[in-house]
């Protein structure tokens, strides 16, 4: 994406309005420090010369965000050296090492997306006895090699027994739920985007963060940073986003209807629509390729609720079925799940057009709680069931028609989607700005997880459909 220097001006302000808004919901976070994990990646350049590098990783690497000015509301536990250590593996290690030594300093705990969040949590459940070592001798692991991330560190390290047992204690738990209060118990709420493909990690966080409220703050892209939310401690499903119109020219393309585009003072409330941005940096009439609801105003500025991304993600025939849908069967299908204390932790799809008749095969990695009381397949077939009854009449009707073939579980092993993300990291996705990408096709990524299979399920039956009187 094209940027100029002057587009930081913008999103620094976008970011310094943050605190303001949250500050009038949750008081005296000036009195503690926020642990978000933060991460830069190396930058290339473009065959033309120009720099190539993730929208965080330009941010970071500017005196917006190094020389900022003290701010009270804006302290960090993780040094800057720790955030601008372009390898992620000894970044991530500095930066949990010191969010565990400030702990009770600890007054919210947050990644950009929520999936960036629980691979900290991951990296602590690996990491844990390096991590109490390191505490109670007070010397850092060798592994951490980056000198200026070993020289920072040196000064905030010292050994400290007491809280070394402690994080024995607690990590060596079999039991991890409510670990994020359990270690950093000052926490009032988590800062992670759970809006849109990201609802998925509502209840991983919500277990390991024993219900803590998650505030979903502001809506910003590569492209162009959008808005903020002006309401952070609401719930995830009723988050709106106000767009703030300096930040580039917006126009919007109504959503399922002809008409043509549509200006930001006259959009609707309630109809869906698809952004479209002219930025300062270049970027002309540009499809963001997000589905926004509009939901109210906050003065004369729409507020939106982010809906999906427009592709569709999965087509046999004449179905499409696009991020929304999916996410919704999958929520409906593993209510089923419930009783065995068992939840979906990821998931994403692909459209097997190998046979004929194609089907839907939709991979699961799943936190089975109670070993011995997992889901059993009759279980997982009727998730497929269940899945195939949440999806659109189109879908119903080509199931019916035989023209699509049942809809097929694919059960991962524990761990698969963190060596998906691993993948990706490897060839060049930013943690911060990873999505798990929710339709899958590249043959490297479908060997991978094909790979990892323990077990296969398929629907038993056809799903309800009854012909509808056309006119
Ligand atoms: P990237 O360019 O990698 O930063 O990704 C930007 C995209 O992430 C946006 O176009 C949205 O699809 C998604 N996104 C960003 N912020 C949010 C949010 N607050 N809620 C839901 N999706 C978001």
């Amino acid at each position: 994406m094209p940027t100029i220097h002057e587009e930081l001006n913008r999103r620094q302000l976008l970011y310094s309005l943050l605190m303001p808004v949250m500050n009038l919901y949750v008081p005296g976070l000036d009195k503690g420090k926020g642990l978000y994990f933060l991460f830069i990646k190396a930058e290339t350049k473009t065959p033309g010369g120009l720099l190539a590098r993730p929208v965080l990783t330009s941010y970071y690497k500017s005196d917006h965000f190094k020389s900022r000015p003290y701010d009270p509301f804006n302290v960090y536990t993780s040094p800057n050296e720790t955030i601008l250590c372009p390898d992620s593996i000894q970044s991530m290690y500095a930066q949990m090492l010191c969010g565990l030594i400030m702990r009770e300093e600890v007054l919210r705990v947050g990644a950009v997306f929520a999936s960036g969040l629980l691979k900290a949590i991951r990296f602590l459940q690996v990491n844990w006895k390096q991590f109490a070592h390191d505490i109670e001798t007070g010397t850092l692991n060798p592994k951490v090699t980056d000198p200026s991330v070993r020289e920072c560190m040196s000064k905030i390290l010292k050994p400290n027994p007491e809280l070394a047992a402690f994080i024995t204690k607690e990590c060596s738990e079999e039991n991890w739920e409510c670990i994020i209060t359990r270690i950093w118990p000052n926490t009032k709420y988590l800062d992670v985007i759970v809006t849109g493909a990201m609802a998925q990690y509502i209840p991983t966080l919500e277990y390991y963060s024993g219900g803590l409220p998650m505030a979903c703050t502001m809506y910003a892209s590569s492209e162009c940073y959008f808005g903020l939310n002006l309401k952070p401690m609401c719930k995830p499903s009723e988050v709106s986003y106000t767009i703030m119109p300096n930040m580039a020219y917006f126009e919007f393309l109504p959503h399922d209807d002809s008409s043509g585009l549509v200006d930001l003072a006259d959009l609707e409330v309630g109809k869906e629509y698809e952004l479209i941005v002219t930025t300062y940096a270049g970027l002309c009439r540009y499809r963001v390729g997000d589905i926004l609801r509009v939901t109210g105003f906050h003065n004369a500025a729409p507020q939106f609720r982010f809906i999906r991304r427009k592709n569709v993600l999965l087509s046999i025939d004449f179905d499409k079925t696009d991020e929304s849908e999916l996410q919704q069967a999958i929520e409906n299908a593993s209510v089923l799940l419930k009783e065995f204390n068992t939840s979906v932790v990821e998931y994403t799809s692909y459209a097997d057009t190998k046979q004929i008749p194609g089907h839907y095969v939709i991979y699961w990695e799943l936190f089975v709680k109670d070993a011995a009381n997992g889901p059993t397949d009759e279980v997982l077939s009727q998730c497929c069931f269940q899945m195939e009854e949440s999806l659109n009449v189109v879908y119903r009707q080509c199931r019916v028609a035989d023209s699509i073939g049942p809809l097929e579980i694919r059960v991962v092993k524990n761990g698969t989607f963190e060596e998906l993300m691993d993948y990706a990291i490897s060839r060049g996705a930013s943690i911060n700005q990873y999505k798990v990408p929710r339709c899958v096709s590249f043959t490297p990524i479908m060997e991978l997880l094909d790979s990892r299979v323990v077990s296969k399920h398929f629907s038993p039956a056809l799903p309800h459909w009854t012909p509808e009187r056309r006119r």
